[in-house]
């Protein structure tokens, strides 16, 4: 019998929702919501997305637990307690382990599926979705929840074949864990991860050896325990303090904004405002120290100095400490890291720290790691180099639409979007905190929630005038990409080689891919384009077109 005929009809859904994070659960709860048929599909065994991925030692949240958790049920965040001020890695997957229980979201979860391609068949106006055991599932619409750091780096070194110990990445770290006790072991890689892992393994295993390329700046995290009074009163205001978070360009807050530049004030007022900070813990307040500290230079170098300093002040090697205190960058222009005791680590006698950039990495070897000048035996290697960032997830998704439009083509040359929600040519396919959108510049989950209402603000706007098909103009496109580049060429973050910029990826079009115009003027920008009745949009029955 033809197998055409044995296999049985494709799923039909409103929405099809790639990912099965923070982003892909909370859009199914607020699309079923509205009596959606909608499915999510997640290449893990389990829900969680980053959370589930990244099990390395010391991972955990930079953003203070009381603000990154969910805001649209406030129940879930009245009964939830978080143990920490930055709650870790096992905490934050619990909590988002119960919320997909407490919504019952399960029931709507894939797992163990990896979406290959997606396809917009323009006469029927819909995708169609293929996963990796080859099931084709009919939407309407397509939602990419498929997450901004969610695509693993693992450098091509030659010879890591033949490499005869462990080597792990930070984004696809052992369920069961690693001992390092008694190893030799290699971390390569000093951006986010890498400062919250070095500390812990440094404790436990026989040497480290730190192999950076870049130094970053890092900002002591003053984790602790969760203060009871301090956690009744934030509870006490939570709607309030959502709605005040909403107002600030990165959705925290508890920060009162600035109101002076960091050249209007002393060098003795600036440096005790640092110090303040600095003891306060945490990136946003260090960042909101002054009103230019991100875009002018001649401010960030004030600031970008006195971390140079306390650098200097801890590690007690000179040398290590000039190698360790970051000059390539302003601060805050790359993602700037909370750390444990990540300073203090390379006084221990068991840690030492390589510069990769003067002498870069050769191969990896069956005993170890070579650079040009010498060989390194390691028992273990853990590469903490980061992801194929904002575009990684969609570049592995073959997208594209029965008039010819491809979307790794229409990307080739960097990320266009308008709003950073939807792309133009692909018609009902909507992108959550992607490129175009300040997602990675705030406080992630509020920016996930802001773009999931958005969507199903639209879905639904389109429902109750008999509207099926949605996708933006080229110019409305067009002047978005425009705007985000204004804004970015504004601020000091295109001096930086980072990961905004695609500058960790070798042959990635350098592009600052996120919007940082702030989370409260984008917002505002979506709300006032929905109020317009979807300015920049078009809206469609198949084949009239309405607005
Ligand atoms: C170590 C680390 C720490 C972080 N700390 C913070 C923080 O403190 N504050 C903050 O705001 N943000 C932080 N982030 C950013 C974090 O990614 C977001 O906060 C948030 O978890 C993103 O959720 P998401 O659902 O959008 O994406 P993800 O959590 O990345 O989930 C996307 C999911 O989609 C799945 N997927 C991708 N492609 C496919 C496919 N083709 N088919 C099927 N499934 C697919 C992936 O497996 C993944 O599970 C951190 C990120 C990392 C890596």
């Amino acid at each position: 019998m033809p197998d055409a005929l044995n296999s049985p009809s494709p799923r039909q859904l409103d929405v099809a929702i790639v990912g099965g994070g923070l982003a892909g659960l909370y859009a199914i709860h607020r699309l079923r919501g509205m009596g959606l048929k909608v499915r999510a599909y997640e290449a893990g065994s389990g829900v969680g997305g980053t959370w589930f991925w990244n099990r390395y030692p010391g991972a955990r949240c930079d953003v203070e637990s009381l603000e990154y958790s969910y805001a649209f049920s406030d129940a879930l965040q009245q009964e939830w307690k978080w143990p920490e001020r930055y709650g870790n890695q096992p905490e934050i997957l619990q909590y988002i382990n119960h919320v997909a229980d407490r919504f019952d979201l399960r029931r709507d979860v894939q797992l163990n599926t990896r979406i290959t391609s997606a396809r917009f068949d323009p006469t029927a106006g819909e995708w169609t979705v293929t996963t990796d055991a080859g099931e084709e599932i009919k939407a309407r619409y397509c939602v990419m929840a498929a997450g901004n750091l969610s695509t693993p780096r693992v450098p091509d070194f030659k010879g890591i074949g033949d490499f005869k110990g462990e080597w792990y990445h930070s984004g696809l770290w052992p369920h069961e864990g690693v001992d390092f006790s008694g190893l030799r072991v290699g971390v390569v890689g000093t951006g986010s991860s890498g400062v919250q892992m070095i500390p812990l393994i440094a404790r436990q295993a026989r040497h480290l050896t730190v192999f950076q390329r870049t130094a970053n700046f890092s900002l002591p995290a003053r984790n602790a325990p969760m203060e009871t009074e301090r956690e009744r009163a934030h509870k006490a205001e939570y709607p309030a303090r959502r709605r005040a978070a909403y107002d600030t360009p990165f959705a925290i807050g508890g920060h009162p904004k600035p109101t002076k530049s960091a050249l209007a004030v002393t060098a003795e007022e600036r440096n005790a405002a640092y110090e303040s900070k600095w003891q306060e813990g945490g990136s946003i307040s260090f960042l909101y120290a002054y009103t230019d500290l991100l875009v002018n230079k001649e401010a960030n170098d004030t600031a970008s100095e006195f971390v140079r300093n306390k650098i200097r002040s801890i590690v007690t090697d000179p040398t290590v400490a000039e190698l360790l205190a970051a000059k390539d960058h302003p601060i805050g222009t790359k993602r700037l890291c909370l750390d444990t005791g990540y300073y203090e680590t390379y006084n221990r006698p068991n840690v030492a720290l390589v510069d990769v950039r003067r002498d870069p990495i050769r191969e990896i070897t069956p005993a170890g790691l070579r650079t040009g000048q010498r060989e390194f035996e390691l028992d273990a290697i853990v590469f903490a180099t980061g992801f194929d960032a904002m575009t990684g997830a969609l570049r592995e998704i073959d997208v594209r639409t029965g008039d010819g439009a491809v979307l790794a083509d229409k990307w080739a040359g960097g990320p266009l979007t308008y709003l950073g929600l939807m792309v133009a040519g692909f018609p009902n396919m909507f992108v959550v905190t992607g490129p175009g959108s300040p997602g990675v510049k705030t406080q992630m989950i509020a920016s996930i929630e802001q773009h999931v209402d958005w969507i199903a603000d639209c879905v639904g706007h389109m429902r109750e005038r008999g509207l099926d098909r949605i996708e933006p103009s080229l110019q409305a496109e067009a002047d978005w990409v425009d705007h985000v580049n204004t804004v970015a060429d504004s601020t000091l973050y295109p001096l930086a080689n980072s990961w905004y910029m695609g500058a960790n990826i070798p042959g990635k079009p350098r592009v600052f891919m996120p919007y940082v115009g702030g989370f409260d003027r984008y917002k505002r920008r979506c709300d006032e384009v929905a109020a317009r009745g979807y300015e920049g949009f078009t809206l469609s029955r198949r084949a009239t077109v309405v607005a």
